[in-house]
């Protein structure tokens, strides 16, 4: 790196504060979470779409609203060098749906989409809270009765159950109609209008900007005020209850366990009726895992035919992080195979014996030495790298056309086994691993 004054400067130069690097040994993780979700919204019939990083600051402070968190504190915006207001996606949804508006996607027709990638939020950067993070989200357009509601559940649910995750619940809630919504607000207002003496400065900022937000506050002196204030349950318009009452009855009818919680109300001002969160108490303080909601007027409100719509996002360091802490075995990335290759000879035929080892066992993982190095040497690597088996090649070997199979995993002895019965061999092997 160069300095002002044009000498080298010696700083070491460090990832941006909040955003991570994801090292080999933590990948396995994230590909485990991330493939068994792309099979599990192919098992729901749900299509994957991308959609780009940035988008127009207006775009998010037309959808999340100009009084939230995420659009009046957290957003990377700049200007591009054409002068328009950009700003990194702070989450899915905006983007979907201005990508499904603008190619027709929603016209007559109903969608189940996907999609997944990092979004960004300046926030405080904690465990589980970073500046980019990763989501997988999923959307379904055009579906306007709780059948779907219960669905979208139904397909988190089963995540869990094939991540073998169980330390996370559900909490549900409606938030009605915008109108039900305005007529709670104005309710809401008066009371902590009545105790504004109680409330921390942020909750006096929402209760003129944002006054459903006081009821998410984390503050422990304001519990109480907060326990006594109205519920929104008792102020819903009689659609709203009903559709909220047989989404209950569906989760009911598929087993998924819930509890109503009338103070989830989410932090975005697009959602409206159902309101969902799954959370954990094995992480600390960042506990929300998968959260979302139905945001019926979203899509025209952004040009589009009115198109009643849901969907949830989940944090995928969270997921990560919970499997983790779950304690099981990370999830194989080790080779099957691991060639040690001693002398000459052994080295020049044993790149191609390897090309031929992984044409008879794809996905088994061939992983060859390189470099060279003494018999111990090379069988150090090998268990290194975590393989269950290594063959082991010395001048003597390739002269004699034979392989030694050492199992590495197992107290099984060595074994030797010509060339051409080699893969037979190993595959039987690793059957067995
Ligand atoms: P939180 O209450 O923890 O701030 P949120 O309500 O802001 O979460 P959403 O906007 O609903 O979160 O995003 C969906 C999911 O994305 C969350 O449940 C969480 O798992 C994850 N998530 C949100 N913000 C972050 C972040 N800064 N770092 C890591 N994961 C995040
Ligand atoms: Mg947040």
């Amino acid at each position: 790196m160069v300095d002002g004054g044009g000498r080298m400067s010696d700083r070491r130069l460090q990832a941006v504060r909040g955003m991570n690097d994801l090292l080999p040994d933590e990948l396995p993780w994230w590909q485990l979470v991330e493939r068994t979700a792309r099979e599990l919204f192919a098992d729901y019939g749900y299509q994957e779409m991308r959609v780009p990083l940035v988008e127009r600051t207006e775009l998010f402070s037309r959808s999340i609203g100009e009084h939230t968190d995420i659009v009046e504190k957290e957003m990377y915006t700049f200007e591009d060098r054409g002068g328009d207001l950009l700003s990194l996606r702070p989450e899915a949804t905006a983007g979907l749906v201005r990508a499904a508006i603008e190619h027709g996607l929603l016209h007559n027709q109903k969608q189940r989409l996907w999609t997944a990638g990092a979004m960004f939020r300046h926030e405080r950067p904690q465990a589980g809270r970073y500046r980019q993070f990763h989501q997988i989200d999923c959307e379904a357009f055009g579906f306007e009765g709780p059948d779907i509601d219960a669905e979208l559940i139904q397909m988190s649910a089963r995540l869990w159950r094939r991540l073998g995750i169980r330390d996370v619940r559900l909490r549900v809630n409606s938030l009605g109609t915008p109108e039900s919504r305005r007529a709670y607000r104005a309710r809401l207002v008066e009371y902590f209008g009545q105790h504004r003496a109680t409330l921390d400065a942020d909750s006096l900022r929402r209760l003129e900007s944002n006054p459903l937000r006081i009821l998410d506050s984390r503050n422990p002196a304001l519990a109480e005020v907060i326990g006594r204030a109205p519920v929104l349950t008792e102020h819903l318009d009689p659609d709203s209850r009903g559709h909220f009452e047989r989404f209950c009855g569906l989760l009911e009818a598929c087993g998924v366990p819930y509890e109503v919680d009338p103070r989830l109300v989410r932090g975005l001002d697009y959602y409206s009726r159902t309101v969902f969160e799954w959370s954990t108490q094995a992480l600390g303080a960042q506990d929300a895992v998968c959260s979302g909601g139905r945001y019926d007027g979203l899509v025209a409100q952004l040009g589009g035919e009115p198109t009643p719509a849901i969907g949830w996002a989940l944090g995928i360091e969270r997921l990560v992080a919970l499997l983790q802490a779950a304690g099981g075995p990370a999830p194989g990335a080790a080779p099957g195979v691991y060639m040690v290759l001693a002398g000459e000879r052994a080295e020049r035929e044993g790149l191609a014996l390897a090309e031929r080892l992984r044409d008879a066992l794809p996905g088994a993982g061939v992983q060859v030495n390189m470099g060279g190095g003494s018999f111990k040497s090379q069988l150090k690597r090998a268990d290194r790298s975590g393989a269950a088996v290594a063959v082991v090649i010395g001048d003597d070997e390739a002269a004699r056309g034979v392989a030694a199979i050492k199992p590495l995993r197992s107290d099984a002895g060595q074994q030797e086994c010509g060339i051409a019965g080699l893969a037979e061999r190993l595959a039987e092997l690793l059957r067995r691993n």
